[in-house]
This record gives structure tokens, sequence and C-alpha cells, in this order.
């Protein structure tokens, strides 16, 4: 269920050397990230994220260009309320896009011109599976949310 552009053998995240890059080009979430975040924050979903859904994916809202939980020293606000999206735990990796086919499949691309890759810890076997395993629950709550929707239960927040 997970396609990755190309392996990645070292990484760190080194933010605020890159001004956290990654926090900068809007961020997909699920109708499960969404619900964790709301009760994390206390916020109501329409405050943090547009709720116009595109085949069960939807997007944090964003300020100045940042998403809207970075903060002023380029932390993200949601590291400690450990709610952060599937995606954002998946760094080195990007999304790369969706195949929908009779099995949906998510493609992720390491990300360009970060300064942690080729630095840090070496990325083992257990890295790996989290990245998969984050992947794997990525389509499952896509999944969840379409099958809800064609039933006409679905509810966000
Ligand atoms: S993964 Fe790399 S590019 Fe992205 S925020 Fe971290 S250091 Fe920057
Ligand atoms: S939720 Fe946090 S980690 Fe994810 S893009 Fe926003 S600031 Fe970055």
């Amino acid at each position: 269920m997970l396609i990755y552009s190309e392996p990645v053998e070292k990484w760190k995240c080194y933010y605020k050397e890159c001004n956290a890059h990654c926090c900068t080009c809007g961020r997909e979430v699920t109708a499960g990230d969404i619900k964790r975040i709301a009760k994390a924050t206390g916020k109501r979903p329409e405050e943090f994220a547009d709720l116009k859904e595109k085949k069960g994916l939807f997007m944090l809202k964003s300020k100045d260009e940042k998403c809207i939980f970075l903060k002023g020293d380029l932390s993200c606000t949601l590291h400690k309320e450990d709610a952060k999206p599937l995606l954002c735990r998946m760094y080195p990796f990007l999304f790369d896009g969706i195949i929908y086919a009779d099995e949906i499949v998510l493609k992720v691309r390491s990300v360009k011109d970060c300064p942690g890759l080729g630095r840090g810890k070496k990325l083992g076997k257990n890295f790996e599976a989290s990245v998969e395993e984050l992947g794997n629950r990525f389509v499952r709550e896509i999944k969840d949310y379409l099958k809800e929707k064609s039933q006409g239960t679905k509810e966000i927040g």
C-alpha cells in the first residue's frame, strides 16, 4: 500500500536549518487525523482544517504560508500532544500522491534538499516498519472515511 521514491539510509530532522521546510507546503490529513487533533487541542475542526474533502483527504490550514500548527521557534504545536498528522510522522518522506485503484496506494518521496539526509542515525528496519505502518494506517483511514461517506454515516470532529 506504500510506494517509496527511494530509500533513506541516515536521517535526522534539522528543522531549524531549513526553516521547517516540510511545514510550509500544506499538509494532507485524514478524517482520523482531524479527530485526533481536535481532541488533543480542544479546537473545532474548521478552526484548523479546510473541510472540503477530496477523495477522503482534507488539508490543514496555513497562515503566512506556514502550517497553522508551526510555532515561532519552528517547532510543532502538536508534537507534545502526540497528535501529529500521520504524514508528519513519516518525515523525511512526503506525500507524493495516491493511486485510487482496486487497492488505495499511497506514494511518498524523500524530501529534496533536506539538510538531515545522510546525517544522524542509520535508519534501520524498525524505522522502515514504522513508516510502512503509518502509510497503511493513512490508507485505512481514507478507506474508512469513504466507506462511511457511501453509507451516509461520515462524521468529522
Ligand atoms: S525533514 Fe528535512 S527538510 Fe523536512 S523539516 Fe526536517 S530537516 Fe527540514
Ligand atoms: S502539523 Fe506540525 S509537523 Fe505537521 S506540518 Fe504542521 S507544524 Fe509541521
